[in-house]
């Protein structure tokens, strides 16, 4: 089966021409589901083993996400804590057509099995495909395709729970009206990993990727990132007292809006130690030295070697095998040199 697209196009000289691409719709495009008996079955990375949980979904459940959460929470995305996602092509298309970059991470994410995501091709398979309405715009297109395909999902697969991430009030709104759970990433992903770790002690010896424990604090504890890097140079420059105390209080007031929870490291379930590269701080003696690790996340780490000299001139690589509860830095070895 198939449907003709037409669209106008105008071309160098100026003028408009119509255009016809034929655009087959297909009933063995795979919606990733093992338990499913309805569909050819292809590769998938979904698992019913993976199991999503927040705050408010208690149901485990797949994620079925718009375009605008994948551009504002690709960090998040590529942190291991959310699995079972499904990359709509429509929202494929979108991400790849607004900004490569992101394209490019998005990629690297469905292709590592682990995280179990998996493209579905809603826009060639049959029960999903919609036709683009004369007047319509593309964004509304692309929305109401969206919807289209988590209602599909909900109606194919019933035993199991899907939701819509989406952004635009919009569309969760209509979403919600037929029926679709639909949220706001801000209540599904960011609620559950940002949590400000201030202070070197709160940090408990924890290395950038490590798997860890966090207790957060009781809400009067709580600041905003502003008030992390906030300068006090403005309200100094100010001779007028009034002035001060009106941009004393809005700055209260802006910090008062945007606070995060605090928290502190209480233990670090997994570790994620591999090599650093990096080079021996100027200045060191004797046997003890301190390692300078190129990544500006990963702090400084002690080693023991007797060739500081030779390697002071090289990049070097480092492994950490311990790391007690002294101050300064970790106890580790040095590993081999880096040739550049
Ligand atoms: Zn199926």
């Amino acid at each position: 089966m198939h449907t003709t697209k037409i669209f106008i196009k105008k071309n160098k000289i100026g003028n408009y021409l119509k255009h016809a691409r034929e655009h087959y719709i297909r009933d063995d495009i795979y919606c990733g589901f093992e338990i499913c008996d309805k569909c050819t079955r292809a590769t998938t990375s979904l698992s019913s083993k993976h199991v999503n949980k927040c705050g408010l979904i208690k149901n485990n459940h797949y994620l079925i996400l718009d375009t605008n959460v994948i551009l504002d929470q690709i960090d998040v995305l590529e942190e291991n804590l959310i699995g079972n996602v499904i990359i709509l092509n429509t929202v494929l298309k979108e991400v790849k057509h607004r900004n490569m970059p992101i394209y490019k991470r998005l990629i690297s994410i469905i292709e590592n099995p682990s995280r179990h995501f998996y493209i579905f091709i809603n826009d060639y398979n049959k029960g999903t495909y919609l036709k683009q309405e004369l007047t319509e715009l593309i964004n509304d297109y692309n929305d109401r395709c969206i919807r289209k395909a988590c209602s599909w999902y909900i109606e194919h697969i019933p035993d199991e729970n899907f939701v819509l991430l989406t952004e635009d009030k919009n569309n969760r709104r209509i979403a919600q009206e037929e029926n679709i759970p639909a949220y706001s990433s801000k209540y599904n992903i960011q609620g559950v990993i940002i949590v400000i770790i201030r202070g070197y002690s709160n940090l408990n010896r924890v290395i950038d990727g490590d798997v860890v424990a966090i207790e957060v604090f009781d809400k009067d504890q709580w600041v905003s990132p502003s008030e992390l890097v906030l300068e006090d140079d403005t309200i100094n420059a100010l001779d007028d007292n009034l002035e001060r105390k009106e941009l004393e209080i809005s700055k209260q007031r802006t910090l008062k809006k945007n606070i995060k929870p605090t928290g502190r490291i209480v233990g670090i379930i997994k570790r994620k130690w591999r090599q650093y590269c990096g080079i021996l701080q100027e200045g060191s003696a004797a046997v003890y030295h301190l390692f300078l690790p190129a990544d500006r996340k990963i702090p400084k780490i002690r080693i023991e070697t007797r060739q500081a000299e030779t390697l002071k001139t090289q990049k070097i690589i480092v492994a950490i095998d311990s790391w007690p509860r002294i101050p300064i830095s970790q106890r580790s070895y040095y590993n081999r040199n880096k040739s550049f």
